[in-house]
């Protein structure tokens, strides 16, 4: 008989690992809590067209990578590459930005689909916590967020990682470059897709991994002598303010990133035990997106992190989350009596608060006791008819092996005290 595998390029998340999983959605997301950034959830698909415009038509996202399909009644939709367009769609269409408060700051955490060669780190579903600040143009908005991925990945423990930092430029003074750059790659000896990229996005070619061509640019010209004084001074802000901050980063006059609609501040986490799918997040300013998808100009700046990539970072560093155990209290019933019992005392702990599991399928004492042993549990609360003609159960530490016999109605009370 055949069973089924997962879709190449994606894995599942099961227990005990997948535990690790949300805690690091968790890190991720405790910072930009705290820091005036709420919860936004979009569909996993939207109209293609929203990311063609939105992540550009150049881009290997949109080329390459996407998801593309057309549903039974025609409509042309795209599974969700990436969350920045999305979320900015979904602000404009309940107007977030017209309460006039801005900067509307959006967080959010999901499932993204990119068709990519599937290697490790790099897979066709993954998993991404976003955060967007939308509205406003304020280096002290580009450096909070900054800020707060670095808080993020210092709370679970990470060090391995750096910061890289650059500016796209604006619309002023990145056409000039722009230009500038064409011309001194026009000169190069590169492939036919190559230099197609050249008259689509030239500056993407600065980001080629390939040798051949890293030699090549050699004495390219570089958007930092090109910077207009309005960008150079709002970058040095940034880069003032993140000192301040103590948070250290690495000036990358090369760092351009995938996404057509970046402006200004660019910046990208990697870690330096991954190998070459080392970006574990990266963001920027996308100061036009806004107007490329039908909005009025909102300046706005966001990031995405990985969620596999940086719990692929931690077992690089060899870091163990100090995880809470699951349950807290196993109840071991012995016999009919105590199973109805048992089990209501079970409700009871859990109404208290209290993580508590069950013995279900009448296992014998035996095998009941394994498998509270296996749940990480604390205490187990054993009981038989005999404990119970006396309106008692055993309440075992699972650690110590001590055993204290407790009233029934005094369980919820002296298991607190227990685990306290
Ligand atoms: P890369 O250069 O590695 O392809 P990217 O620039 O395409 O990364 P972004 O679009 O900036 O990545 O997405 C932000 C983060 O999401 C990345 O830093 C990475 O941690 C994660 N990510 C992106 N694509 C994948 C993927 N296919 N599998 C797993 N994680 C991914
Ligand atoms: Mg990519």
């Amino acid at each position: 008989m055949s069973t089924f595998q997962a879709p190449k390029g994606t894995y599942d998340l099961i227990p005990p690992s997948s535990a690790t999983y949300l805690a690091v959605r968790e890190a991720i997301a405790a910072p930009l809590r705290n820091s005036g950034y709420g919860y936004i959830e979009t569909p996993g698909f939207e109209n293609v067209e929203l990311f063609a415009r939105g992540v550009g038509e150049s881009t290997d996202i949109v080329t390459k990578e996407m998801y593309a399909f057309e549903t039974k009644g025609g409509d042309k939709l795209a599974l969700r590459p990436e969350g920045t367009a999305s979320t900015l769609r979904a602000a404009l269409e309940a107007n977030l930005h017209k309460g006039g408060n801005l900067p509307v700051k959006l967080w959010y955490s999901g499932s993204y689909y990119r068709y990519e060669r599937p290697q490790k780190g790099r897979y066709r579903h993954f998993s991404q916590v976003g955060a967007e600040a939308i509205g406003v143009e304020d280096p002290a908005l580009d450096a909070e967020l900054i800020i707060l991925a670095n808080q993020s990945y210092r709370s679970l423990g990470l060090s391995d990682f750096r910061i890289l930092l650059n500016s796209l430029g604006d619309k002023e003074c990145r056409p000039v470059y722009r230009a500038a750059l064409q011309d001194f790659l026009r000169g190069l000896e590169l492939d036919e897709e190559t230099r197609r990229r050249i008259e689509i996005n030239p500056l993407r070619v600065l980001d080629d991994k390939r040798e051949s061509v890293q030699e090549q640019l050699i004495g390219a010209p570089m958007l930092r002598d090109y910077l207009c004084e309005a960008c150079k001074t709002y970058h040095e802000q940034v880069r003032e303010l993140l000192t301040a901050a103590g948070v250290a980063f690495e000036d990358d006059p090369k760092l351009v990133r995938g996404l057509d609609y970046y402006t200004r501040t660019t910046f990208e986490f990697v870690h330096d035990g991954l190998g070459s799918q080392s970006a574990v997040g990266g963001g920027g300013r996308y100061d036009g997106l806004s107007e490329m998808i039908g909005g009025p100009a909102l300046p706005s700046v966001g990031w995405a992190l990985g969620v596999d990539r940086t719990v692929l970072a931690l077992e690089a560093e060899g870091i163990t989350l100090d995880l809470p155990a699951a349950t807290s209290v196993y109840a071991v019933p012995l016999g009919e009596e105590a199973r109805r019992v048992l089990f209501g005392k079970v409700t009871e702990l859990r109404l208290a608060g209290v993580a508590t599991d069950f013995a279900y399928g009448g296992k014998g004492l035996k095998n009941a006791m394994k498998s509270a042993n296996r749940s990480g549990a604390r205490l187990a609360l054993v009981a038989g008819e005999r404990d119970l003609a006396e309106g008692l159960v055993q309440l075992k530490d699972l650690q110590s092996g001590e055993q204290t016999a407790v009233a029934l109605d005094a369980v919820v009370d002296e298991v607190r005290r227990a685990l306290a």
